[in-house]
């Protein structure tokens, strides 16, 4: 079974002492994959400070040179994965900006030479923001040749006359039915790869969690944990882990005791590992 980690919305507000304090013990033992803003928007996102909040104002990830810098040596390292996380993130009165947006081709193409210039590296995932994409966004990462971190299924994009995806959508309306929430495979859609995130959040269980981890086990899938390194902080209700931080770490070592796992970024586990189809 494959394991990956995926955090969203590192951007020019990150500052590399927040991601060393969430992953620096983590990126020892195995790789997380960062979804990078390129040129963050300051609206109303969780993850821009508040003396930001709602300025409007773009901020270029090369403008914090000491974060570039981490980055770029982290990368190099091995311990993180860029992926493409939109190119402003924010939009103005809660639009999406891969879901309600325009020229979206030029913003994937234009975000991903930037982010590879920058930081020296290869982009192969696109993460939408807000997990929002529609038909116009799934067009442009796969005219980039990008996959997708997360699933956007037939009322968002995909094509409703192939075979593959009515394939695939039969199977999650089964899985659904059955009520297997999660999705252990990377799915493979016409023109790009999909994979789903195990959302590890303040509303999020750790049972939960381990059910889905579990399921992967059994069937030689993936299990993807998606979180934010700004929210580890944060308390969680969930009688068997403390904070959002606690939760993920858990799953960490759940993972590092099997001898079955392997921890891939998100990126190689895409490009890497069986489609969905090749299952029994
Ligand atoms: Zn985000």
């Amino acid at each position: 079974m494959y394991f990956c980690i995926r955090d969203d919305d590192t951007s020019f507000f990150t500052a590399p002492d927040e991601l060393e304090r969430a992953y620096g013990e983590v990126t020892k033992h195995g790789p997380v994959s960062l979804a990078i803003i390129p040129f963050c928007r300051a609206g109303n996102s969780k993850g821009v400070p508040a003396a930001y909040r709602e300025q409007w104002s773009i901020h270029a990830l090369e403008e914090n040179g000491a974060l570039v810098e981490y980055l770029r040596r982290g990368i190099a390292e091995g311990r993180y994965e860029a992926m493409l996380h939109g190119y402003h993130h924010d939009e103005l009165e809660h639009r999406r900006e891969f879901l309600h947006g325009t020229d979206l081709a030029r913003k994937v193409r234009e975000g991903k030479r930037y982010l590879e210039q920058l930081l020296d590296t290869t982009i192969r995932v696109f993460v939408p923001p807000h997990n929002a994409i529609g038909k116009e966004g799934l067009q442009a990462i796969t005219a980039a040749g990008l996959h997708l971190g997360g699933v956007a299924g037939m009322r968002h994009g995909w094509p409703w006359w192939s075979p593959s995806c009515l394939g695939i959508w039969w199977h999650l309306r089964r899985r659904r039915k059955n009520g297997l929430d999660g999705l252990p495979y990377v799915l493979d859609v016409p023109g790009h790869k999909e994979l789903a995130g195990t959302p590890i959040t303040p509303a999020a269980v750790l049972r939960k969690s381990l059910r889905r981890f579990d399921e992967a086990i059994g069937l030689d899938g993936v299990f993807c944990a998606a979180t934010h390194y700004w929210e580890f902080g944060q308390p969680v209700t969930d009688p068997d882990a403390t904070t959002v931080g606690d939760h993920l770490y858990k799953l960490v070592r759940r993972a590092m005791a099997d001898s079955k796992v392997r921890w891939q970024s998100v990126g190689a586990v895409m490009t890497g590992s069986p489609p969905l189809g090749k299952r029994p």
